[in-house]
């Protein structure tokens, strides 16, 4: 009985799941388990993303539709399919130059992707002639994001995630001003999705399977925007501007 009831605690030892957290400069490893997490989790979007684009496409009723739409469902695929890419080369491979290449992809794939899931809303929105700059801004700051991720990569992770958070939340702001503020609910929900989800980003080591839980942080707000998009922006009749980018 005493042993049964040893075994069952060392099966349920939840701290066998994960590795010890990494030192500073240094990136996490995943044990097995968790690495298989990592890949399954993104994954299974990687087809539902082509379908997504697809369908937006096809939905599209303005040349300002379809180009919004495709630069959104393309970042889309890329984020799922380069983080998928990186796991699995991070499980099978374990070092060296593809695995560093594809870590510094996946997470500069990240602001290409926020950047991304704003462009619907400042390309199609009227924000009183703002959203030109706003557009500027935001890609700038992806752009800029890209090049810290290359140049100071692992070297300054709190940095990377602040710079996450900033790029995240800072157009918020300016999407709130919106003339027509239809869709700002499931915009926020989105967003706070992906925030909540940054503190299983920064828990390697201490929650087992952090970084697959963020993962579905990811793909739940992904969902959201993918509603919001489909819902109040596209094949929809929005509030024409005289300053606006509508075709
Ligand atoms: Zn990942």
């Amino acid at each position: 009985m005493t042993s049964l009831r040893r075994q069952l605690s060392s099966s349920i030892d939840l701290s066998k799941l994960k590795n010890q957290r990494a030192k500073a400069g240094e990136q996490y490893i995943p044990t097995d388990v968790e690495q298989i997490a990592n890949v399954i989790t993104h994954a299974l979007w990687i087809v539902p993303s082509l379908v997504g684009l697809f369908w937006m496409q096809t939905k599209s009723q303005s040349q300002a539709e379809i180009i919004t739409t495709f630069v959104y469902g393309v970042s889309l695929i890329c984020l799922f399919t380069v983080s998928t890419i990186f796991h699995t080369v991070s499980f099978t491979k374990r070092s060296g130059v593809l695995k560093n290449f594809f870590h510094i992809g996946d997470r500069a794939v990240i602001y290409i992707f926020i950047a991304s899931s704003y462009t619907p809303w400042l390309m199609l929105k009227d924000f009183g002639g703002a959203e030109i700059t706003s557009m500027w801004i935001v890609w700038t700051m992806a752009v800029l994001g890209i090049l810290y991720q290359y140049i100071f990569h692992e070297q300054y992770k709190w940095l990377e995630t602040l710079f996450y958070l900033i790029i995240g939340v800072c157009p918020a702001w300016c999407v709130m001003h919106m003339a027509d503020p239809s869709g700002v609910f499931e915009l926020a929900v989105g967003g706070m999705t992906y925030i909540a989800g940054v503190i299983f980003f920064k828990c390697d080591g201490i929650i087992p399977f952090a970084h697959a839980i963020w993962h579905c942080f990811v793909m739940t707000g992904a969902t959201f925007h993918f509603y919001a998009i489909n819902t109040y922006l596209i094949g929809v009749k929005q509030v024409e501007s005289s300053q606006g980018m509508h075709v």
